[in-house]
């Protein structure tokens, strides 16, 4: 049975993978600091047995150590959320710089294969659109933002000196924004705050004129382009998202219809640096992975929306005493 270590495993994505790669047969060990994440998430696998799957509480900006062999290592810890990032921005430099070499090491010493969570953020305001994996960016290093866009574009940079100078078989994910079901809903994202808003009948916040651009994936598509990423030979970065754009303003508009709400859109400040455009250009996906997301928008959100009803009713229900 291979053994697969998910860092940041009990967050949005990490609880994901962590069911597709048990589904795959995988013994699978989940290491969170839950900064970001909840073992909610992941609760429902503890039955399984610590053969199967196996959560550790620990911070992976300390030294990394697993008992045993290792097969891969999908390092996907980081806080995630702009309103995260900003929140954490220290503990976001840290561990997408000091995790991504403990995550790297491991990976050396166990002769396993590292696959890392990059992000379009490396892209940062992009002057390229769609961006395509060879634009190296447009991104502002000490704009707020940069503790995000900077760690991740050294975690890129110290993977791949990783894989030349050591030989380790590495693998580089660009993820353009992933929606669905565990996603937290205050994580201050456009659709955490819009279903939420939408669901209770509160006006939903664009943010500047909602003319911003931003393509959305399903969380299902997104692992399956992971797996196949993983199992692949392609070690230089690929992209992996959803080509469909969209305005805020109509993706608010969207959520509305979707959720059947009666709320209405206010404007608010656009936060600093947010970029204007974003959209994955993923020939590299189709060419090297054969693969290419299947669900779109309207069927995704609904599939969402059941997820975000739920948490909506938890968190506005009356006390019982
Ligand atoms: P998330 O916040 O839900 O999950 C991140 C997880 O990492 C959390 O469980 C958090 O507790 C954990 N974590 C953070 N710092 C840690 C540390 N030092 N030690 C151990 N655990 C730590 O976010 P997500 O949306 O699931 O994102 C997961 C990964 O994917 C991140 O690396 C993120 O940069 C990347 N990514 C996500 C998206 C997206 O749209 N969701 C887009 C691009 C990239
Ligand atoms: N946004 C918004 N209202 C919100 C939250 C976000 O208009 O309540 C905007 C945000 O400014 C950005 C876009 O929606 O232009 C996507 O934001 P998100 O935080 O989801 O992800 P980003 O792509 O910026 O990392």
């Amino acid at each position: 049975m291979p053994r697969t270590l998910i860092t940041g495993g009990a967050g949005f994505l990490g609880s994901h993978l962590c069911d597709r790669f048990i589904e795959e047969g995988h013994s699978v060990i989940c290491m969170d600091n839950l900064i970001t994440g909840d073992t909610e998430n992941i609760e429902h696998l503890f039955e399984l047995g610590q053969d199967r799957f196996r959560f550790v509480e620990y911070d992976v900006t300390d030294y990394l150590h697993v008992n045993g062999e290792l097969d891969y290592v999908l390092h996907f810890a980081s806080p995630a959320a702009p309103d995260d990032y900003l929140q954490y921005p220290i503990q976001t430099l840290k561990v997408g710089a000091l995790g991504t070499h403990k995550a790297l090491g491991l990976a050396k010493a166990k002769d396993a294969r590292l696959l890392i969570a990059s992000t379009s953020e490396v892209y940062g305001d992009p002057q390229v659109h769609p961006q395509s994996e060879d634009y190296w960016g447009n991104v502002n290093p000490v704009g707020k933002r940069g503790v995000y866009d900077e760690a991740k574009r050294f975690g890129e940079a110290l993977t791949m000196a990783y894989h030349r100078y050591h030989g380790v078989e590495t693998r580089i994910a660009r993820i353009f924004n992933t929606y669905g079901p565990r996603m937290r809903i205050d994580d201050g994202r456009a659709l955490p705050n819009f279903m939420s808003q939408a669901l209770r009948g509160d006006p939903l916040t664009v943010y500047g004129d909602g003319s911003q651009t931003r393509a959305f994936c399903y969380v299902d598509d997104l692992v399956e382009g992971l797996y196949r990423l993983l199992m692949s030979d392609a070690t230089d970065p690929v992209n992996i998202g959803n080509p469909d754009e969209i305005t805020i303003k109509e993706f608010a508009e969207e959520i509305i219809e979707v959720t059947d709400s009666d709320s209405d859109i206010t404007y608010e400040p656009l936060p600093s640096d947010d970029p204007q455009v974003r959209q994955p250009d993923i020939s590299r996906a189709r060419e090297e992975l054969g693969w290419t997301p299947e669900v779109d928008r309207r069927e995704g959100l609904r599939r969402t929306l059941e997820y975000f009803r739920a948490e909506v009713e938890a968190t506005t229900a009356p006390a019982r005493d």
